[in-house]
């Protein structure tokens, strides 16, 4: 994982921060907001073209957040004219920004002091802010959506995929002067900010450097100068008034299509996944049907009174790695955002990962390596180890101090329930079977009635492979039986959930820990087992050696939950378009030779209007908040919050397209 270099922040005599790597001011020194109004919100003519907006979000990208103030001032005047404009078609703001020198949260209060105005909106960013790896944090203020891109920009916007191609309404072009930053200002950002920039789209920027000026207008801006802030004598601003001709996509294979102006969304499944994914279509304002075959919401592996948070951490792959750590990012944040409203039992008092054998030392020992973030991921010794989980064990370990348990049951079906009031519909007893796509809708048949929306979203588990369209996907189910045990004396005291080859939780309220899980391939039944039930134990006992709070547990009651997970090999979950395998193979029979003569490649083909987010395993609760907002964003066509070599890695059709990218048959 690669490690961010923070902001080497002073103050000048005016008290305004200055950055030590650029020699440079982060905004004027007359007065930084004064400027960030007339700059960046009028250079791009903000609120005029608010107003005549049509679609329902709005874009902006700016070249470095530096104290995010730009950001406080934009959430301000968006906030006004939505108060003012509460009908209006225009309803969220998309604020993305890049950042390879972040200040630490502490920086960010003390600078926004001086702008008591934005009090709140600096507490509550603060207060989420987490620069911890390159790539993408989304952070939620409502209505409006920042995604921190951490890192150099060059780098962040090569990982913009083909789904940036003109997503930016107006670009604040800022990043300190073209000479203390000349790294920045070139024409590769030029480029890319043509590439993403919408037709009749804008930049602004406070510099009138003549570099700047032709650079921007060689890549296609028509590039304007008006007068500058204070006594600066000029500013550019311009507009991308040509659109690129046939936009060539750089992965046209890994092409999955939206569906933007689609309102209507069924989804099927009634776990976490479908959960976040109806929350984040929520708040982006769609109309979501979920259809469930049980009698209630969280039935299958959701359904667990006790499940861990944390990111699942491995030593051999940088990229999941990645992809773990941010979506634990951003389901701490959503988490604590649900908090409020929704009623479920968690304790985020950290995760103890034991080394149990020597493999495992090793193991931890090299993860240490790739995270290089004591605040996510710590070697313990055992007695530090003992300490934090409160009773004493015998070998070293790592400790995830932000990791946790919560109650998925209580989170789901709480959780479905605070979104009904908020407009979901929810249809239990409904299997959905063998949906057909017939006059723009998917149709299907239950108990007599036909039942149609424009769009279906499948996340529905291991029972996913009996769609026909689920051809050529390789899931499999994962039968988990989890234990519970009540508590002891001994182990009462246990504060955090511990990792072996198998995981126990601390007490919860009801004095139950919960043991896990059996992992029995390719078996999809539900009845409860006596052998797993004590192997359950047994494996605990085996990892767990010489602890006296592991020994006199009474599994006698055979209190149980059995869950069948869904899964695949390559550790990583499934979301985006359902892929047509029949017609991908036929496209793509010869991508080898057609990449390596570079002859055109066509976009693949997918099923119009139909979804997936499945293969969660058992990092259901840490991965579901990210896939949702990432399959949302894809399907409304709004900034998705990914890296496109992750994005890549989620796609549904990776599995065959590894084979066919290096020459082999499917
Ligand atoms: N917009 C900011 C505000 O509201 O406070 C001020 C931005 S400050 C002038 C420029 C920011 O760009 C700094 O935080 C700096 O670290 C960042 N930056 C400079 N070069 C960068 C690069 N190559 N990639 C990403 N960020 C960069």
């Amino acid at each position: 994982m690669k490690k961010l270099t923070f902001s080497q922040l002073t103050f000048n005599e005016n008290n305004t921060p200055v950055s030590e790597q650029f020699d440079d001011i982060y905004f004027s020194t007359q007065d930084g907001l004064a400027e960030s109004y007339y700059v960046f919100q009028e250079g791009n003519q903000l609120w005029e073209r608010w107003l005549s907006h049509e679609r329902e979000s709005f874009v902006i990208a700016e070249t470095g957040f530096g104290t995010g103030l730009n950001f406080m001032a934009v959430t301000d005047k968006f906030q006004q004219f939505r108060a003012e404009n509460s009908t209006h078609k225009l309803q969220r703001l998309y604020f993305l920004s890049f950042e390879k020198y972040p200040l630490t949260s502490a920086q960010l209060s003390q600078i926004h002091e001086s702008y008591p105005q934005f009090t709140t909106l600096s507490a509550n960013l603060t207060a989420c802010w987490k620069p911890r790896q390159v790539g993408c944090q989304r952070y939620h203020f409502g209505e409006i959506y920042l995604d921190i891109w951490f890192g150099d920009i060059q780098e962040s916007l090569s990982q913009w995929g083909d789904l940036y191609d003109e997503a930016v309404d107006a670009w604040f072009l800022d990043g300190f002067s073209p000479d203390k930053n000349s790294e920045m200002w070139n024409e590769r950002l030029y480029q890319q900010m043509f590439r993403t920039t919408r037709l009749n789209g804008t930049f602004a920027t406070f510099t009138a450097s003549s570099n700047v000026r032709r650079g921007l207008q060689a890549v296609g801006f028509e590039v304007k100068k008006r007068k500058g802030f204070g006594k600066k004598r000029e500013m550019l601003w311009g507009t991308k008034n040509t659109e690129v001709e046939s936009q060539s996509q750089q992965f046209p294979y890994f092409y999955q299509q939206n569906a933007e102006h689609c309102q209507d969304i069924a989804i099927v499944g009634g776990g976490v996944a479908s959960f976040f994914l109806a929350l984040s279509l929520i708040e982006k304002g769609k109309k979501i049907t979920l259809y469930c075959k049980d009698d209630q919401v969280a039935r299958n592996a959701s359904g667990n009174l006790q499940g861990a948070i944390y990111p699942q951490l491995s030593d051999d792959d940088d990229r999941n790695v990645r992809f773990y750590v941010h979506a634990f990012d951003y389901a701490l944040q959503r988490l604590n955002g649900l908090k409020q409203a929704v009623d479920f039992e968690h304790a985020l008092t950290g995760v103890a990962l034991y080394a149990y054998d020597e493999k495992q030392v090793k193991k931890l020992t090299k993860m240490a390596e790739i995270m290089q973030d004591d605040s996510l991921f710590q070697l313990c010794s055992a007695e530090e180890l003992s300490e934090k989980l409160g009773v004493s064990v015998p070998n070293s370990g790592a400790f995830i101090q932000e990791g946790g348990w919560l109650s998925p049951v209580q989170l789901v079906q709480n959780g479905f329930a605070l979104l009904e009031k908020m407009g979901l519909s929810i249809v239990l007893n409904h299997e959905v079977c063998a949906p057909q796509w017939e006059n723009r809708k998917w149709h299907w048949q239950h108990s007599g009635e036909t039942f149609s929306h424009e769009v279906l979203v499948l996340a529905n588990g291991h029972s996913f492979n009996e769609f026909v369209q689920a051809q050529g996907i390789p899931l499999y189910p994962v039968r988990g039986q989890v234990s519970q045990v009540p508590t002891t004396e001994k182990l009462s005291p246990l504060r955090c959930v511990i990792c072996y080859d198998g995981y126990l939780t601390p007490r919860s309220s009801k004095g139950l820990h919960c043991i896990g899980a059996s992992h029995i391939r390719d078996n999809a039944t539900t009845e409860f087992s006596l052998v797993e039930h004590q192997e359950n134990l047994a494996k605990l006992q085996q990892n767990v050696t010489a602890c006296d709070w592991v020994q006199g547990l009474d599994l006698s009651g055979n209190l149980a939950k059995v869950g069948i997970r869904a899964a695949f090999r390559d550790r990583i979950p499934m979301v985006g378009a359902v892929p047509n395998f029949e017609a991908q193979k036929a496209q793509y029979a010869n991508l080898y030779n057609l990449l390596r003569r570079k002859q055109a490649v066509e976009k693949a083909e997918n099923f119009t209007n139909l979804y997936m987010i499945n293969g969660l395993a058992s990092r259901g609760l840490t991965s579901a908040p990210l896939l949702g907002e990432l399959l949302a964003s894809l399907i409304v066509d709004e900034p998705v919050p990914i890296s496109e070599d992750i994005w890549q890695a989620l796609n549904p059709n990776r599995t065959w397209m590894r084979k066919l990218l290096k020459g082999s048959r499917v």
